[in-house]
C-alpha cells in the first residue's frame, strides 16, 4: 500500500507536518538522511554530555489562556498539551548598539515601550502607530516583496531605533541581506516583540522525544540514515521518493521540507544560480554559573557605525551578533539540571560561507581559524558583557559548513533562499514545499509551515 503521506526531512517542520497528517491518516512516513531528528535543531553527545545544535529560545510565548496565540494554536493542531513542554519565560533581553544605546525588553511589551520613550523621546508616538498598524496587518496575505527597512525609515524619526529594532527580528528571521520583506518583519515583530522568548525545561532532546512520541502514537513512521536522491515523477504527478541505495517509496502526497533549490534539484530541474548566501558561525562556552550575568537572557549586538546584515568580507564578522545564555529562563535552572551547572554562553554571528570553505580541505587550518573565531568571538562578548570570561571552556563551535554537512542545506545559509514559496506550490499535483523556504522560519515558524501546508494542500485531497 502507497503511504498517504511521505515527508522528506525530519526536522521540525517535517516533524510537525507529519503528525498533523498522522492524525487523520496515520500511514506517513518521515525519510530523514541523518541518524536522528532535528535537523537544524538537533542534538549530539560528546564526551557524554548532550550538546544542543541550536535552541537559544523559543519565541511566540503566550498564556496559556490564549487560544489565537500562534504557539497554542500550533499545539492544539498537532494534539500536544501545552503542560508538557513545561515553558519558562525569559528574564529580559536587550538590544544592544554603540553609543550607550540600550533598549531592554522582556515579554511585558510595556517595557520596550517605555525604553523607546527613555532613549528615543522624539520617536515613541510614531512607535506606538507602528504597532498599532502591525497588530492589524495580515503578514500571510499573498504579496511582493516590501522593504521592511525603508518602510521603518519612513515610519520613524530616528534612523537609528530602525536599526536597533531590525537587529534582533534580521538575526532570527531574515534571510534578505540588510533587510527583511515587510511581512516577515510583521511576523518576527510580534514573535519577539510582542510574545517574547521561553525555553521548555530540559533540552531540545526532550521536545524532538515528545513529537516522535506524538507521531508513533498516531502510527506514523520515520526511517533514518534514508538520503533521498530524486523524486520520481510523470506528467506533473510525483510517483515515488528514491533514495541513494535505490530504493523507491512510492506515495499519494509527498511534503518537502528540504530547501527549494535542493528540492529542485532532486527533481532533475534546474537550480536557481544564485545560492542562498547568509551564513553564521557560533560558539558554545561553559563556564561556572555565576561567572554570567542573571539578568539577561539574550543580547543582541551591534558595534558597527551603521548594522550590517550582510554576508561579511572576511571569514565572520565580529561586530555584530547575538550572545545567548540559555539558562536565564525563569526557574529553568531548577527544572533542569543540565542548564544549572556549568552554564552556557551561545555567541552567534554572520559568516562568509565562502571563506570557509576555501580553506576546508586542510583540516589543520579550519581547526586553526575555528580555534582563533572562537577566542576572537569571546573577546567581543567580554566587551559586551563587561566581564571578564577567562574561565570558560570552548566546547564546540560550527561554521556554515558545519550545517551544510549536516542537514543539507545550500551553503549552510540556515535561513534558506531570499525569494520564498509562500503558497508551497512547486507545480505539481501531489508534491508541496514546507519550511524554511515556504516562508516561517525559526522553531515555531517553521512547524507551523509544515501544519499549514498539510491543512491546505494535502488533508482535503486524501
Ligand atoms: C545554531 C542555530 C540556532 C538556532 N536557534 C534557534 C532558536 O533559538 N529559536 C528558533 O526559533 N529557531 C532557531 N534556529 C532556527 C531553527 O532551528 C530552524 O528555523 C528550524 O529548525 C528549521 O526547520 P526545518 O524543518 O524547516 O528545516 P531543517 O531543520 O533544515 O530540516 C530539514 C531536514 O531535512 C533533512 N534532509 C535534507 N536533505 C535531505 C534528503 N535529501 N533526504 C532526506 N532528508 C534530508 C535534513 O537532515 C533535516 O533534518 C536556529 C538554527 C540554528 C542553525
Amino acid at each position: 500500500m502507497k503511504p498517504s503521506l511521505v515527508v522528506l526531512g525530519g526536522g521540525l517542520s517535517g516533524l510537525a507536518a507529519a503528525i498533523r497528517c498522522a492524525r487523520y491518516f496515520p500511514d506517513v512516513v518521515i525519510l530523514e538522511q541523518h541518524i536522528r531528528p532535528g535537523g537544524l535543531n538537533s542534538w549530539y553527545y560528546r564526551n557524554g554530555r548532550l550538546f544542543e545544535t541550536g535552541l537559544h529560545a523559543i519565541t511566540n510565548f503566550a498564556a496559556a489562556d490564549d487560544k489565537k496565540a500562534p504557539l497554542n494554536r500550533l499545539l492544539r493542531q498537532l494534539g500536544i498539551a501545552r503542560d508538557r513542554l513545561r515553558l519558562h519565560p525569559q528574564i529580559g533581553s536587550e538590544i544592544r548598539f554603540p553609543g550607550g544605546r540600550v533598549l531592554p525588553f522582556s515579554n511585558d511589551f510595556a517595557e520596550l515601550t517605555e525604553n523607546i520613550g527613555k532613549v528615543f523621546p522624539k520617536s515613541r508616538p510614531a512607535f506606538l502607530a507602528l504597532t498599532d498598524w502591525l497588530r492589524g496587518f495580515d503578514p500571510f496575505a499573498a504579496a511582493p516583496f516590501r522593504s521592511a527597512r525603508a518602510f521603518l525609515r519612513q515610519s520613524l524619526p530616528d534612523a537609528l531605533l530602525a536599526d536597533m529594532l531590525r537587529c534582533p527580528l534580521s538575526f532570527y528571521g531574515s534571510s534578505v541581506e540588510n533587510d527583511m520583506d515587510l511581512s516577515q518583519f510583521a511576523i518576527m515583530f510580534r514573535a519577539i516583540f510582542l510574545e517574547g522568548f521561553c525555553r521548555p525545561a530540559g533540552t531540545i532532546k526532550d521536545i524532538l522525544d515528545l513529537l516522535l512520541e506524538r507521531y508513533q502514537e498516531l502510527g506514523g513512521a520515520i526511517r533514518y540514515r534514508a538520503k533521498v536522491a530524486a523524486i520520481v515523477h510523470e506528467g506533473g504527478q510525483v510517483r515515488a521518493a528514491r533514495l541513494e541505495t535505490g530504493e523507491e517509496i512510492e506515495c499519494r502526497f509527498l511534503l518537502s521540507t528540504i530547501g527549494h533549490a535542493e528540492t529542485l534539484a532532486i527533481l532533475g530541474k534546474e537550480i536557481p544560480k544564485e545560492a542562498p548566501r547568509l551564513g553564521f558561525v557560533e560558539n558554545i562556552f561553559s563556564l561556572p554559573r555565576a561567572s554570567l550575568p542573571a539578568d539577561r537572557t539574550i543580547i543582541f549586538f551591534n558595534n558597527g557605525e551603521t548594522f550590517r546584515y550582510g554576508v561579511p568580507k572576511n571569514a565572520v564578522d565580529f561586530s555584530s551578533g547575538v550572545l545567548c545564555m540559555p539558562g536565564n529562563f525563569h526557574g529553568l535552572s531548577a527544572a533542569s539540571p543540565e542548564m544549572a551547572e556549568p552554564s552556557w554562553l551561545r555567541a552567534t554571528h554572520l559568516a562568509n560561507y565562502e571563506k570557509w570553505r576555501e580553506i576546508a580541505n586542510d583540516q589543520a587550518q579550519y581547526q586553526a581559524t575555528k580555534q582563533t573565531m572562537a577566542a576572537a568571538s569571546l573577546a567581543e562578548a567580554e566587551k559586551i558583557l563587561g566581564i571578564s570570561l577567562a574561565n570558560s571552556v570552548c566546547e564546540d563551535s560550527f561554521t556554515p559548513l558545519t550545517v551544510a554537512r549536516f542537514t543539507g542545506k545550500r551553503h549552510g545559509a540556515i535561513y534558506g533562499a531570499p525569494d520564498k514559496i509562500k503558497d508551497g506550490d512547486l507545480g505539481f499535483a501531489n508534491l508541496f514545499l514546507a519550511g524554511t523556504d515556504q516562508g516561517f522560519l525559526g522553531i515555531v515558524g517553521s512547524m507551523l509551515s509544515g501544519v499549514s501546508m498539510v491543512n491546505r494542500h494535502i488533508l482535503p485531497k486524501l
